[in-house]
């Protein structure tokens, strides 16, 4: 099938060198020319395991077109999606500015019949003003031309983005048309041969569910949270607890990790948009504002550690840092907990020495102009001559290290973790002062 995507970001992107990958023909349009032109050439904008060959043998073969010519994408596709940001604007409501525009675009040069495909994750009735906005502009060509909008919210994972979209758990389509779950059964096949992981809904119920998905998620982490603090105050261990409740099938030890709290272009930005959604309709959202409460405080814990060990000046303090990116396995760092740690440690003075395995172009770009940052080439360079590490993701490579070689390099054996990598007992016996999170009983 023929397929056109706007918006080549983390979801357009992945989405269109799987959907080439399976043999349909797909074309992306993206208004960022510098972009479209690196990708031509290879070079591909983000870090996601397993993204870069497949790009690039799809784009070999033919399959995948990238251009900023939208006239030429709204021809190319009879399915075309919508997988622009939705960031959050001033009051925290998801901003439509760039889904609208690309539904303009589309009713600009359409001739015949489309089926838009929201990606994006849009508020609740956003499908209506796409219509909206299509038909006004149609109106303006003086054309009537058949089109369908359709909700498929993306649930991929970043740093298994490409796993998580060619093995969907689910595939949520919210439409009123019958022709249209024809189509897109038709499209998702090849991801769909195992079983029927299509779930059929209304489109507004589409909508809330990438929501009321994203927010679960983020409640049960805050919830985690909250029991960390409680567990550190009152002497217990989180990870003790953690395990005690997991091992109950009705709760599980899925996504309940305690630690420096949720960050990234998603879960923040959602649980936002959804307060905001429910306050336009008079709902006061008490749940959701308590889960984001306690996330934007939770981001203040390892900065609050630093100043229980060092106190308030960290004037002529260094510390080693390993891991700025949100999460593992991606090299975004919107909403990461590090950065409201940096501001923080520089905020009172120090420096940090700062590693990550794929964030450090992305903390280049972000932060290149602080002298308070040195990015360094890896995480042993980072301890060098530093007073302290501290931990800010899970990654792979930093669960394991070599103690003694981090006490040798440090100037006190004093680790930070927010992601509770380590065994506080053994690194107590190899003489170093760890603070975890909600580990109350060690610190
Ligand atoms: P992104 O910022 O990485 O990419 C968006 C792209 O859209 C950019 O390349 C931008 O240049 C382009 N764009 C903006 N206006 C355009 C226009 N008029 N025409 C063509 N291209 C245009 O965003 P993302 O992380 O891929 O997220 C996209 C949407 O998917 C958001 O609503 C997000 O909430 C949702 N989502 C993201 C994830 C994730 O893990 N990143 C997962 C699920 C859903």
């Amino acid at each position: 099938m023929k397929v056109t995507v706007f918006g080549i970001g983390y979801v357009g992107l992945v989405q269109a060198a799987v959907l080439a990958e399976v043999g349909h023909d797909v074309m992306c349009i993206d208004v960022d020319e510098k972009k479209v032109e690196n990708l031509k050439k290879g070079i591909i904008p983000i870090y996601e395991p397993g993204l870069t060959p497949l790009v690039t043998k799809n784009y070999e073969e033919g399959r995948l077109h990238f251009s900023t010519d939208a006239r030429s994408g709204v021809e190319h596709g009879q399915m075309q999606f919508i997988a622009v940001g939705t960031p959050p604007d001033e009051d925290g409501s998801a901003d439509l500015k760039y889904v609208t525009a690309v539904a303009r675009t589309i009713a600009q040069y359409m001739t015949d019949h489309k089926v838009v495909i929201d990606k994006s994750t849009v508020p609740v009735g956003t499908a209506d003003k796409v219509r909206t906005v299509m038909l006004e502009t149609l109106k303006q060509r003086d054309l009537d031309v058949p089109f369908d909008v359709v909700s498929n919210p993306e649930f991929l994972k970043e740093g298994a983005a490409v796993a998580d979209c060619m093995r969907p758990e689910r595939i949520v389509i919210g439409t009123d048309s019958e022709a249209v779950v024809d189509l897109l059964r038709e499209l998702y096949e090849p991801f769909n041969r195992n079983h029927d992981r299509m779930i059929m809904m209304d489109i507004r119920s589409a909508e809330l569910t990438k929501y009321a998905a994203n927010c679960m998620l983020a409640t049960k982490i805050s919830f985690m949270n909250e029991i960390s603090n409680l567990a550190e105050r009152l002497g217990a261990d989180v990870e003790k607890v953690r395990q005690g409740i997991g091992s109950d099938s009705r709760i599980g030890y899925h996504f309940i990790y305690p630690g420096c709290g949720y960050g990234g272009s998603c879960f923040p930005k959602d649980v936002q948009a959804l307060i905001r959604t429910a306050e336009h309709i008079g709902y006061a959202p008490r749940l959701l504002q308590a889960v984001e409460d306690v996330n934007e405080s939770q981001k203040y814990k390892l900065p609050e550690f630093v100043v229980r060990q060092y106190g308030e000046n960290l004037e002529g303090k260094t510390f080693a840092l390993w891991g700025l990116s949100f999460k593992p396995n991606t090299d975004d760092m919107r909403a990461a907990s590090s950065r409201v740690l940096l501001e923080e440690l520089w905020r009172r003075g120090a420096k940090v020495q700062a590693f990550d395995p794929e964030a450090m172009n992305e903390a280049q770009r972000i932060y290149g102009h602080r002298d308070e940052l040195m990015l360094m080439g890896t995480k042993e360079a980072a301890l060098h001559n530093a007073d302290a590490l501290i931990i800010c993701t899970e990654w792979q490579s930093f669960k394991a290290p070599d103690f003694v070689e981090i006490k040798n390099a440090l100037r006190d054996p004093v680790i930070f973790d927010g992601r509770n990598l380590y065994d506080p007992e053994r690194l107590e016996k190899r003489g170093f002062t760890y603070y975890a999170i909600g580990r109350g009983a060690s610190i």
